[in-house]
């Protein structure tokens, strides 16, 4: 079972080159719980074998060896592949752990900043928050800690749509709140930030987010055709407003965390409302559980050989023996003094 060490690494190149076809070709709300689960745990357990090769190089650091209590020359004896090589993955491992740390700083710092934002909007009787607002939008603001999700509309929106659209519209995005969307979309994020491989599936689970969101919305008000027709609507008066006031889709305040009806690929996204609803696929959901199921597995066996190597490696403990002290003295003797 030694293959299993190398199998995060594997899983890594395949979730990294497959990833945006498996979670285009899974049903979208099916897409967003897997795939980003999947990348978490690629990326970590990819991260898992990347840093015990390189603590095995660490470990060969005679002053490492020495606190440890393991001999150098016995743990770099027995290994197949040279120390540069160790050293090397030791310190992507470090790396992308700094990519990590950087990225969800950074998200955290965004998250309080929504959270202030949110705390300030009074919503409707309805739940939704209508603002003024010369473009055309609408978006979720996450739920936080303390702060309930909110769903932000601007009256700008509101005039461009009709009273069916825009309960399309509402659909969309109180599927975003009720399938806790934010959670994956910002998972895949991490996870793509600690696995620069994994950015392409990262921006295809956030193109199944809206994929999902409008397959709710479809299913609640029952028009696939309606849905589409209204997506396309508010995708064509928001380009028009920007347009118009020779702005880009950054500057319209929306928040980074905050998922938009607008956001992302609308024309395919009315095209796939134009076809029948998704079927599931199953094969390709247990491809994907056997992936990450042996992923843990891999990450656990590396664990467990670097372990085992350390252990192989481990000097005798020193042994005190009656010659040491004179013959006659015995050891008992020796530690309860004279
Ligand atoms: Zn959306």
């Amino acid at each position: 079972m030694a293959w299993l060490v190398w199998s995060p690494l594997a899983a890594n190149l395949v979730l990294g080159l497959l990833g945006p076809w498996i979670a285009r070709s899974l049903p979208p709300g099916m897409a967003v719980r897997l795939v980003p689960i999947a990348m978490v745990v690629v990326a970590m357990g990819t991260g898992t074998v990347l840093a015990t090769l390189g603590f095995l190089s660490f470990a060969q650091v005679p002053e490492v060896a020495r606190l440890g209590s393991w001999s150098a020359s016995r743990l770099g004896a027995e290994q197949p592949w040279p120390v540069a090589a160790e050293a090397m993955a030791g310190t992507g491992a470090a790396l992308l752990l700094a990519a990590g740390f950087h990225t969800t700083a950074r998200m955290v710092r965004e998250l309080f900043r929504v959270a202030g934002t949110a705390r300030r909007l009074v919503p409707g009787p309805d739940g939704v928050v209508i603002v003024p607002g010369a473009v055309p939008d609408a978006y979720t603001l996450p739920a936080l800690p303390g702060t309930p999700a909110r769903v932000v509309v601007t009256t700008a929106m509101l005039h461009a749509l009709d009273g069916e659209e825009s309960r399309v519209l509402l659909a969309h995005e109180a599927a975003h709140v009720s399938g806790r969307h934010h959670l994956y979309v910002q998972a895949a994020h991490l996870a793509s930030a600690t696995n620069p491989l994994l950015r392409p599936t990262a921006r295809a689970v956030r193109f199944a987010v809206e994929r999902a969101a409008d397959e709710a919305a479809a299913r609640r008000l029952g028009n696939r055709r309606l849905v589409a027709r209204a997506l396309a609507r508010a995708a064509l008066a928001k380009a028009a407003a920007l347009r118009a006031d020779d702005l880009d889709e950054g500057s319209t305040g929306t928040a980074s965390v905050s998922l938009s009806a607008t956001g992302g690929h609308v024309a395919q996204r009315a095209a796939a409302l134009l076809e029948p609803a998704p079927r599931p696929r199953r094969a390709i959901a247990v491809g994907l559980l056997a992936l990450t199921t042996i992923t843990l597995l891999g990450s656990s066996v590396a664990v467990d050989q670097l372990d085992d190597r350390l252990d192989q490696a481990e000097l005798p403990a020193p042994v005190l023996s009656s010659s040491s002290y004179g013959g006659s003295q015995t050891i008992a003797s020796v530690l309860s003094g004279p």
